[in-house]
Protein backbone atom coordinates (compact mmCIF):
# COMPACT_ATOMS: atom_id res chain seq x y z
CA UNK A 1 0.00 0.00 0.00
CA UNK A 2 1.36 3.39 -1.25
CA UNK A 3 0.60 6.34 1.22
CA UNK A 4 1.21 8.85 -1.28
CA UNK A 5 -1.33 7.45 -4.55
CA UNK A 6 -3.77 6.71 -1.39
CA UNK A 7 -3.47 10.12 -0.83
CA UNK A 8 -3.75 11.15 -4.46
CA UNK A 9 -6.59 9.50 -5.18
CA UNK A 10 -4.92 6.97 -7.10
CA UNK A 11 -6.15 2.97 -8.07
CA UNK A 12 -4.82 0.64 -5.96
CA UNK A 13 -3.61 -2.05 -8.45
CA UNK A 14 -2.26 0.43 -11.11
CA UNK A 15 -1.29 3.83 -9.36
CA UNK A 16 -2.62 5.81 -12.87
CA UNK A 17 -6.86 5.82 -12.86
CA UNK A 18 -8.54 7.62 -10.27
CA UNK A 19 -10.75 6.30 -7.65
CA UNK A 20 -13.08 9.36 -6.90
CA UNK A 21 -14.08 11.34 -9.66
CA UNK A 22 -12.89 15.00 -8.16
CA UNK A 23 -8.84 14.41 -7.97
CA UNK A 24 -8.53 16.25 -4.39
CA UNK A 25 -9.36 14.57 -1.53
CA UNK A 26 -10.25 17.87 0.24
CA UNK A 27 -12.91 19.34 -1.92
CA UNK A 28 -16.45 19.78 -0.28
CA UNK A 29 -18.18 19.66 -3.78
CA UNK A 30 -19.79 15.43 -3.62
CA UNK A 31 -18.14 13.14 -5.46
CA UNK A 32 -18.85 9.62 -6.47
CA UNK A 33 -16.53 6.47 -7.09
CA UNK A 34 -15.66 5.50 -10.65
CA UNK A 35 -17.04 2.13 -11.22
CA UNK A 36 -13.95 0.80 -12.43
CA UNK A 37 -10.20 2.32 -12.84
CA UNK A 38 -10.22 4.04 -16.04
CA UNK A 39 -6.67 2.71 -16.93
CA UNK A 40 -6.47 -0.91 -16.11
CA UNK A 41 -10.36 -1.10 -15.70
CA UNK A 42 -9.72 -2.94 -12.05
CA UNK A 43 -13.65 -3.08 -10.35
CA UNK A 44 -13.90 -0.70 -7.37
CA UNK A 45 -17.01 -2.24 -6.31
CA UNK A 46 -16.33 -5.52 -5.26
CA UNK A 47 -19.64 -6.91 -3.60
CA UNK A 48 -22.61 -5.32 -2.74
CA UNK A 49 -22.10 -3.98 0.97
CA UNK A 50 -18.46 -3.66 0.39
CA UNK A 51 -17.68 -0.38 1.94
CA UNK A 52 -19.83 -0.73 5.10
CA UNK A 53 -16.49 -1.74 6.59
CA UNK A 54 -15.24 1.37 5.99
CA UNK A 55 -17.34 3.32 8.32
CA UNK A 56 -15.16 1.63 10.84
CA UNK A 57 -12.51 3.57 9.56
CA UNK A 58 -14.20 6.49 9.26
CA UNK A 59 -14.69 6.06 12.69
CA UNK A 60 -10.90 5.57 14.08
CA UNK A 61 -10.16 8.95 11.54
CA UNK A 62 -12.73 10.78 13.73
CA UNK A 63 -11.52 9.76 16.56
CA UNK A 64 -7.79 10.54 15.84
CA UNK A 65 -8.93 14.00 14.80
CA UNK A 66 -10.74 14.72 18.01
CA UNK A 67 -7.81 13.47 20.01
CA UNK A 68 -5.80 15.77 18.36
CA UNK A 69 -7.93 19.67 18.09
CA UNK A 70 -8.46 18.35 21.93
CA UNK A 71 -4.52 17.85 22.61
CA UNK A 72 -4.24 20.92 20.70
CA UNK A 73 -7.32 23.11 23.03
CA UNK A 74 -5.32 21.60 26.12
CA UNK A 75 -2.13 22.65 24.75
CA UNK A 76 -3.44 26.21 23.69
CA UNK A 77 -4.24 26.75 27.55
CA UNK A 78 -7.97 25.36 27.58
CA UNK A 79 -9.20 23.44 30.70
CA UNK A 80 -9.53 19.84 30.34
CA UNK A 81 -13.25 20.10 30.91
CA UNK A 82 -14.05 22.97 29.53
CA UNK A 83 -17.45 22.53 27.14
CA UNK A 84 -15.55 24.67 24.28
CA UNK A 85 -13.38 21.59 23.84
CA UNK A 86 -16.20 19.57 23.24
CA UNK A 87 -17.67 22.36 20.63
CA UNK A 88 -14.07 22.72 18.98
CA UNK A 89 -13.57 19.00 18.18
CA UNK A 90 -17.37 18.47 17.11
CA UNK A 91 -16.78 21.37 14.34
CA UNK A 92 -13.39 20.02 13.22
CA UNK A 93 -14.88 16.42 12.53
CA UNK A 94 -17.93 17.79 10.79
CA UNK A 95 -15.47 19.87 8.52
CA UNK A 96 -13.61 17.32 8.05
CA UNK A 97 -16.23 14.79 6.75
CA UNK A 98 -15.98 14.97 3.03
CA UNK A 99 -12.39 14.27 3.67
CA UNK A 100 -12.78 11.51 6.26
CA UNK A 101 -15.66 9.78 4.04
CA UNK A 102 -13.30 9.68 0.85
CA UNK A 103 -10.04 8.68 3.03
CA UNK A 104 -11.99 5.83 4.60
CA UNK A 105 -13.27 4.74 1.37
CA UNK A 106 -9.92 4.96 -0.44
CA UNK A 107 -8.40 2.84 2.87
CA UNK A 108 -10.82 -0.08 2.74
CA UNK A 109 -10.13 -0.54 -0.87
CA UNK A 110 -6.37 -0.41 -0.50
CA UNK A 111 -6.65 -2.62 2.14
CA UNK A 112 -8.74 -5.29 0.75
CA UNK A 113 -7.47 -4.88 -3.10
CA UNK A 114 -4.36 -7.28 -2.79
CA UNK A 115 -6.16 -9.49 -0.03
CA UNK A 116 -8.82 -10.05 -2.54
CA UNK A 117 -7.43 -10.81 -5.79
CA UNK A 118 -3.80 -12.65 -5.06
ZN1 LIG B 1 -6.08 1.04 -12.27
Amino acid sequence: MSFIHLIQNKCPKCHKGQVFRAKSLFTFRPTAMQNECSQCHHNFSKEPGFYWGAMYVSYGLATAEMALVYLCCIALGTNALDFINLVVCIAVVLILFPFNFRMARLLWLYLFTNVIES
